[in-house]
């Protein structure tokens, strides 16, 4: 299953929720790249400079990136993507993953949030946790990036019959029970 949304719709927030449920594992690429950039490895280094200016890492390296990871054993029973894919060359790369496990997708949850919800919620983020790309220019070409270059492939997955629309915008626990109703209605059950 994936989460997609703007930077800033709680796509991580609502993951952590869904994974404890579900049993299965949450990947975000995102907080992947973090750790690589914080223990100062070789990818953290390569990666580095696209998060700062809030570019999307080069698809070659994510996708080598994300290969691995849902290749480890914790993955086999299915697993959750919070923040890949991201461009139309990563939806390329995990079809042919997903194609070679004999495996394939059951749901794409969209976290529908306004752009200026997003920039007010990344700008509290900013203050609490010093993200270095939630400054407010590095936020606002985020923004762009996503709807250049992410938000199309909404359209892709809705075409695939996968969507399902949930909005972001309120309480945590409310936003987990829509998306929680949007899987029931695709006789996906998500324990309590
Ligand atoms: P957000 O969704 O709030 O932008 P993420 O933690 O998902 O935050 O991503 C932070 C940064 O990590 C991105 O701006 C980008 O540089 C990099 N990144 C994360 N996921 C991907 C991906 N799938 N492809 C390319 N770059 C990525």
């Amino acid at each position: 299953m994936l989460l997609i949304g703007p930077p800033g719709a709680g796509k991580g927030t609502q993951a952590h929720a869904l994974s404890d449920a579900l049993g299965v594992p949450a990947i975000s690429t995102g907080d992947i790249f973090r750790d690589n950039v914080r223990n100062e490895t070789e990818l953290g280094r390569q990666a580095k400079a696209y998060m700062d200016a809030g570019d999307n890492v080069p698809d070659s390296l994510t996708n080598d990136l994300v290969r691995d990871r849902l290749g480890q054993d914790d993955c086999a029973g299915g697993f959750l993507l919070d923040g890949y894919p991201r461009t139309t060359d990563q939806v390329r790369a995990l079809d042919e993953f997903l194609a070679g496990q004999g495996a394939s997708m059951d749901a794409v949850i969209e976290l529908v949030a306004d752009p200026d919800v997003v920039v007010e919620r990344l700008r509290k983020r900013a203050l609490d946790q010093g993200r270095a790309d939630d400054d407010e220019s590095v936020v606002r070409h985020r923004l762009t990036v996503y709807r250049e270059q992410t938000a199309p492939l909404i359209d892709v997955y809705a075409q695939r019959g996968l969507l399902s629309q949930v909005d972001g915008i309120g309480e945590i626990d409310q936003v987990t029970e829509r998306i929680r109703s949007a899987l029931a209605e695709r006789g996906i059950r998500v324990p309590a």
